[in-house]
């Protein structure tokens, strides 16, 4: 496969395209694509160019690039057709009905596209990522015309003032390069880059070129001789290989003399080498071959064959001394490799598979979606696109070796989320490498991530805290979200229940009545189901609904004293458990007041099963001491507010112990070994020696609550050499 030429070309008419798509994909549409050249050259005609040619000759080379990158004839259409709506007012639908309705949509997202105004400010600049990303969400293939369109427009860029030429290409290298180096196709990204080098820093471009110009001959021959070098020492192991030389791209000259700060001179590997095998077996042998007759740059290999780039990109990558004592940097990949190198997600659309099994939408693509549903302001959007857009990430393993690509930052619950919702759902805990991390570590590249799970295990909100995916994210939120509702909809169909029952009617009666529409209607509510949830959470008092019940208005006076204090209570008991549920994440419930800072005191450390009291310190919400604390004293009293423990509470509490011990070797072990056994963490352990041969630990535990310390003292307290057991 020759490099791909993306230069401008004057002379290109309906045959050449015909002739170049007939090469790879013989049985496409081509009546199409015939009616789409003419139909573009009536709409265009007459239309110019900056450069003064007529401007049909713009979305013929947009649709020749296509061609290059071997896309399907929807898309070849698309960039024939590209402008036609924007400039010559054709409306979508007539595009639909003459041609195709992927066609039309392909057009209407590349007019969207180029309505986005771009400005140089990052707010703005995350506005534009967010629109592109949702024209990218609805079919991948309008951001590579789109692409192939930027293509053309930076080839000819010259033709337009100055000052278009600086802010097209910063646009450029901002957007489209990294849009494309995420896409994988570096064939474009690289040729984009060198043109937008060319036109914002013309003096760096045009002398680099001018010293790549110099000794051009010369080096022409060193690249045939290194070639062939290459190759015959292959082909002394028999291997079939081919084997491509060239300059290397600007921009990434460029690049090497920025993060080296060096100048021109000192720019040494400047020629690149490429090999092509078969497959993966040759590629390593290849580079046994290689690093045998060459003497390779320690630290210069890479084998994204192993581990791929995010963007697909296999290749193995090495730095040699070549035949003339310079550095030349050679990679080594099959023809496969190389086609998805150059191409990247275009691959997808290859003529062979076709649209139908091609993959409209990338995972990446999606998780930014639901993200961008989620985030309020452009700047945290924009970091996640850049997050996303850098190519890298981590690489993990499943125990059975499979590869699974997570984000910087990714802890085992996202690895969890990315396998299954229900596997994340119920993740109680993980081993890395085998030994059990809590869910919040960071997983690094080339972890093994076994997950385990339990069906006890449900996502709670400080999950969200945990995991860096959107996708997991989401996931947890939408189960928050549904245990709410469910528990709602329960509390409330109950407590309707009772309220009617004291009035001698049930649901039931209600429905056989037709009094249900009524009902919810009343309360202003779309469906019986809301109007349930409504009374659950406390939103809707049920004893107030009665006077709409239409078979129940007259009874509602009827109500005895008794009845209305027990339903009183009734509801109050009710509103005390949705409290509590919305302070899952709080230790201690505060009554009367659903949402108050609470903080446990120093002083006394109280666990869940302690007797508590709290009162009101100002500034700092409420304080929990235990009921017996010495620091709670008669004035703090009158401060007191009713108090306690929060049963869906489920975090660990930190408590400190003293263990005092006979003096023995491998006590502290000991002891140590007894608490892990039973799940009880320790969180630091302090020793000391005491007079008369006695040793004084403190251990900082973590404990569920009071029983569970009671329950972790005893069994310390069964150590043969162990004298006592406080807690402190
Ligand atoms: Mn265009």
């Amino acid at each position: 496969m020759e490099a791909f030429d993306f230069s401008h070309e004057r002379d290109i008419g309906l045959g050449d395209l015909v002739s170049r798509v007939k090469a790879y994909y013989p049985e496409a549409d081509f009546e199409m694509l015939e009616k789409a050249f003419h139909y573009a050259t009536k709409w265009h005609s007459g239309q110019k160019r900056s450069s003064g040619e007529d401007y049909i000759i713009h979305p013929i080379n947009v649709s020749a690039t296509l061609i290059k990158l071997r896309l399907d004839m929807d898309s070849i259409v698309a960039g024939l057709l590209h402008d036609v709506v924007e400039d010559c007012g054709v409306t979508p639908e007539e595009i639909e009905k003459e041609f195709s309705t992927d066609v039309a949509q392909i057009v209407v997202g590349l007019t969207k596209i180029s309505k986005i105004k771009f400005k140089t400010k990052e707010e703005s600049q995350a506005e534009n990522f967010r629109k592109m990303v949702v024209a990218m969400a609805k079919d991948l293939r309008v951001i590579i015309v789109k692409l192939a369109d930027r293509m053309h427009n930076m080839r000819t860029l010259q033709y337009v003032s100055d000052e278009k030429q600086k802010k097209v290409a910063q646009e450029t290298l901002d957007i489209y390069v990294p849009l494309a180096s995420r896409l994988g196709i570096n064939s474009v990204k690289s040729e984009l880059e060198d043109l937008c080098l060319r036109f914002l820093k013309p003096d760096i471009y045009y002398r680099l070129a001018e010293k790549i110009a110099m000794k051009k001959s010369e080096r022409e021959v060193y690249i045939r001789e290194t070639v062939d070098t290459i190759r015959e020492k292959l082909l002394e192991y028999s291997l079939q290989a081919e084997v491509k030389g060239r300059s290397k791209h600007f921009f990434s000259i460029y690049k090497k003399m920025i993060a080296r700060g060096v100048g021109f001179e000192q720019i040494q590997d400047i020629l690149a080498f490429r090999v092509m095998v078969g497959n993966i077996t040759e590629c390593y042998k290849a580079l046994g071959i290689i690093h045998s007759s060459f003497t390779p740059i320690p630290g210069r290999f890479k084998d994204y064959i192993a581990i791929p780039k995010v963007n697909n990109y296999q290749s193995l990558h090495t730095t040699v001394i070549g035949p003339r004592a310079e550095r030349i940097e050679i990679q080594i990949r099959t023809y496969e490799m190389d086609e998805v190198a150059e191409t990247g997600v275009a691959a997808h659309w290859k003529y062979k598979e076709g649209i139908k099994s091609g993959k409209k939408k990338l995972d990446w693509v999606e998780e930014l979606l639901e993200f961008n549903q989620n985030v309020e302001n452009s700047h945290e959007f924009l970091s996640v696109v850049k997050n996303d857009l850098d190519v890298g990430g981590v690489f993990v393993f499943t125990p059975k070796g499979d590869v699974r690509e997570l984000r910087y930052g990714a802890t085992p619950l996202d690895f969890a989320y990315a396998i299954h919702t229900d596997v994340g759902n119920h993740c109680v805990g993980a081993k890395v490498n085998g030994k059990m991390v809590p869910l919040r570590h960071v997983l690094k590249s080339g972890d093994t991530v076994e997950v385990m799970t339990s069906k006890n295990q449900t996502p709670s909100k400080d999950w969200l805290n945990i995991v860096k995916s959107s996708r997991a994210k989401t996931k947890i939120k939408q189960w928050l979200l549904k245990v709410e509702r469910d528990h709602n909809k329960e509390l409330g169909t109950e407590v309707l229940e009772k309220t009617l029952k004291s009035f001698g009617s049930s649901i039931k009666a209600l429905k056989k009545h037709g009094d249900i529409e009524p009902l919810y209607k009343a309360a202003s509510c779309s469906n019986f189901e809301e109007l349930l949830i409504n009374i659950g959470s406390g939103k809707t008092a049920s004893r107030e609904l009665i006077s709409h019940i239409p078979s129940l208005r007259d009874k509602a006076v009827e109500i005895s004293e008794v009845q209305l204090k027990e339903l009183d209570s009734y509801s109050k008991k009710l509103s005390k458990n949705v409290k509590k549920r919305a302070n899952k994440d709080n230790a201690v419930i505060v009554d009367g007041e659903s949402d108050v800072m609470v903080r446990l005191a120093r002083c006394c450390n109280p666990i869940p099963g302690d007797p508590i009291m709290g009162y009101i310190t100002r500034g700092r919400g409420i304080t929990i001491h235990h009921a017996n604390c010495e620091r709670v004293d008669a004035d703090s009293l009158t401060r007191s507010v009713s108090v306690e423990w929060n049963s869906e509470f489920r975090f660990k509490h930190p408590v400190t112990i003293r263990v005092v011990t006979y003096d023995k070797p491998g006590i502290l072990s000991t002891i140590s070994k007894v608490i892990t056994a039973i799940n009880v963490n320790i969180r630091s352990a302090i020793a000391k020696s005491l007079p008369d041969r006695k040793g004084s630990f403190i251990f900082e535990i973590e404990v569920q609550d009071y029983s569970e310390l009671l329950k972790t003292i005893s069994t310390i307290e069964s150590i043969e050499e162990v004298i006592s057991v406080n807690r402190v």
